[in-house]
């Protein structure tokens, strides 16, 4: 007998934010198999790993089916209606006892688009306050207020095509054979056929093998780094005069900064070779068509807007982005969909579109469309939530598909944040740290069981769709956070994903032009797309930067220390970050048997420095901070410089953010997760 056709689904694949499409195919509520789309705009017929295989989770035992509530500390199985009526109550009590800003939420970057619009939504109008932030603030904040202080806007300059025209790739803080597969193959690919490459990265990272040059700064020396490198185009003449004169601003100011930066000082301060360092300046500074990608290990300082200022920087001198050449400077976004966590609003200062609360008429823009005045007063980010709840001023917080407890720094500061606060919500697909600690868990649909949209790395929007249906009663966070506002008696209109697209279009001129239709029709459409009629802008500035004045900002920060440095008791800088394959706090990964690769999170060691600790590859070991403890398990690996230490945190049982600081960037709150002082032992 023969068997039925699978059904296959499009959609756009939820781990990284390269945006792969893939074809999904089901048959009788399963997954047979997941292929990547030989039609998607980015990936082209390719995936990595977890795009193709890591999707065992859905059918997980450890899904949650049935919404949860705390009674006698013990989280037992309730009804909706029970689970909503109790949120429901729970918030206007913190409403009537400390105001609107006494609660906030924190939304998604696996959520679409559509239900970070809703969520902002629900805390504008049923709430009353802008206390809502995504995990964007926990990784590139400081790319949003960098590249708008810097271009104007908060997305990277051009759309990926342009790097397979450039003729020299500068790579910085990233790793994306691991962290972006499909990205790191396609640069790689463009690299075998000819253009330079520069690696500036701590760790040997893939790509770093097939370098021109490969510069190791030490951990939060970025901006010295930077400095140093344009002091060179500045001195060798690699500017561009007539785009600098036409375009841009602030020369004076930095050619006076960079007189500070030679080679032999910014080398000293980063730890890499003066030589290094100025071959690595004249690659970049003599390539015709140059392209900067770059990734956390440039934000997640103390000043990592300052990092992102000093990167654009380069480019500005070099005449290499906007009106210019036009290779830019971009962001190589993390999750499937934190570009569009931010661009629908879901941030405490800015409204869908990144318009600014402080202008009156983007909040009469809202006002008008949702029917109520928008507050004005900027709300808490993230950081500041967790610090409000600890000294009891927040009373309600709704946490929605983020482990916070695993994936935030300094997570026993964070549990200590949830445990001060009266009622902490989750919407979760699995019992999660966060979610254990909850009053409250809503189970909700996974990225494989939604309609909605997501917006990749380099701004383009693409469909997602339902290839299943969410298990028992588990239901899309779209649907939740309807029930909710519908509970506490406001009806937030926009009944379908494709009309939240559609409304939030009429508040931010920059989506105007995108519709699930046209999505449906054409694949992917970058941002800005003002027009249906018109398609979106790849490249974001051809005739002028957004800035008031039209202009590239140069930017003049003085190079500043990290937060903390080693020293006799913790004298090993941790940096963390990803490992292939697995994904974040690997709540998915982890419990996809195709996956079953790394068990524990490993904590990569030089070899030099595994010889003084008396440790041998594969060996238990204690790590310590000044902030916490973790257990991991020894790798030696040179790819892992002396004095340094890597691990990933895909095994939250590890504790790896409870070593993390709080530190953050002095502009956005961005966590300093690249550097923590540690000491490693024995176990
Ligand atoms: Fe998914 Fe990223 Fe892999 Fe593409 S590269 S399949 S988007 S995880």
């Amino acid at each position: 007998a023969s068997r039925a056709a699978p059904m296959r689904t499009r959609t756009t694949c939820g781990y990284c934010g390269v945006g792969c499409s893939l074809e999904v195919l089901t048959r009788n509520g399963e997954i047979t198999a997941v292929l990547p789309d030989h039609d998607g705009p980015v990936n082209r017929g390719h995936a990595c790993v977890k795009g193709r295989f890591a999707h065992g989770f859905v059918a997980s035992p450890d899904r949650l089916t049935r919404p949860l509530l705390r009674r006698d500390g013990r989280l037992e199985p309730v009804s909706w209606a029970e689970a909503l009526e109790h949120v429901a109550r729970g918030m206007r009590t913190a409403v009537a006892e400390g105001g609107p800003d006494a609660v906030a939420a924190i939304s998604s970057a696996r959520a679409t688009n559509e239900e970070n619009y809703l969520i902002q939504k629900f805390m504008r109008v049923v709430i009353g306050t802008n206390n809502v932030d995504n995990c964007s603030r926990l990784c590139h904040a400081p790319s949003a207020a960098g590249l708008t202080a810097s271009f104007g806007l908060a997305g990277g300059t051009d759309l990926f095509e342009d790097a397979e025209r450039a003729d020299c790739l500068l790579v910085v803080g990233a790793n994306p054979a691991e962290a972006h597969p499909v990205v790191g193959a396609r640069l790689l690919q463009r690299v075998l056929r000819g253009a330079g490459l520069i690696v500036i990265d701590p760790r040997a990272v893939g790509l770093a093998r097939y370098a021109d040059t490969h510069l190791r700064p030490r951990p939060g020396t970025n901006v010295a780094l930077f400095h140093g490198l344009a002091h060179v185009l500045l001195a060798e003449g690699l500017t561009d005069q007539e785009f600098l004169r036409e375009h841009a601003i602030g020369l004076p100011e930095l050619t006076e900064l960079l007189a500070a930066y030679p080679p032999e000082r910014a080398a000293a301060i980063t730890g890499v070779t003066a030589d290094g360092l100025v071959a690595a300046a004249r690659l970049y500074g003599r390539a015709e068509r140059p392209a900067i990608f770059y990734g956390l290990g440039v934000t997640e300082h103390l000043h990592g807007t300052d990092g992102v200022r000093a990167l654009a920087n380069l480019a500005i001198l070099r005449g290499a982005v906007g009106p210019g050449i036009g290779y830019g400077v971009n962001p190589l976004r993390g999750q499937n969909n934190v570009q569009g966590a931010s661009d629908m609003g879901a941030l405490p200062d800015a409204l869908p579109g990144y318009q600014k609360l402080g202008d009156p008429a983007a909040r009469a823009r809202a006002a008008a469309v949702w029917g109520v005045p928008v507050p004005a007063r900027p709300g808490l980010r993230i950081p500041e939530m967790f610090a409000a709840a600890r000294s009891g001023v927040l009373r309600a917080l709704w946490v929605i598909g983020e482990d916070v407890c695993a994936t935030d720094p300094d997570a026993d500061r964070v549990a200590e944040a949830l445990d001060s606060c009266p009622l902490v919500v989750c919407n979760e697909l699995f019992l999660s740290e966060t979610a254990g600690r909850a009053d409250v868990v809503f189970p909700v649909a996974s990225w494989l069981e939604k309609d909605g949209t997501f917006v990749n790395f380099d701004r383009r929007f693409q469909r997602v769709r339902p290839a299943l249906d969410p298990p028992g009663e588990a239901r899309p966070d779209f649907a939740v956070v309807h029930a909710l506002a519908a509970e506490l008696g406001v009806d937030l209109g926009c009944r379908t994903p494709a009309d939240a697209l559609a409304e939030c279009g009429r508040i931010a001129p920059v989506f105007a032009g995108l519709t699930h239709e046209r999505l449906d029709r054409e694949g992917a459409v970058p941002w800005p797309c003002t027009d249906a009629g018109a398609p979106g802008e790849g490249r974001l500035y051809r005739e002028r930067f957004a800035t008031p004045d039209g202009l590239a900002h140069l930017a003049s920060p003085p190079y500043l220390p990290p937060g903390e440095e080693p020293d006799h008791s913790y004298p090993l800088v941790l940096v963390t970050g990803r490992r292939w394959a697995h994904y974040n706090s690997g709540s998915m990964t982890r419990r996809t048997d195709d996956l079953r690769l790394d068990t524990v999170d490993l904590l990569d060691l030089h070899p030099a420095d595994a010889t003084r600790l008396g440790l041998r590859d594969g060996d238990p070991v204690v790590v310590e901070s000044r902030h916490g403890r973790a257990e991991l398990v020894a790798r030696l690996t040179e790819e892992t410089s002396p004095g340094q230490a890597f691990c990933a945190f895909h095994f939250p049982s590890s504790g790896v953010n409870t070593l993390t600081s709080s530190h953050s960037d002095t502009v956005t709150a961005c966590p300093e997760y690249k550097v923590t002082a540690v000491r490693v032992s024995p176990a």
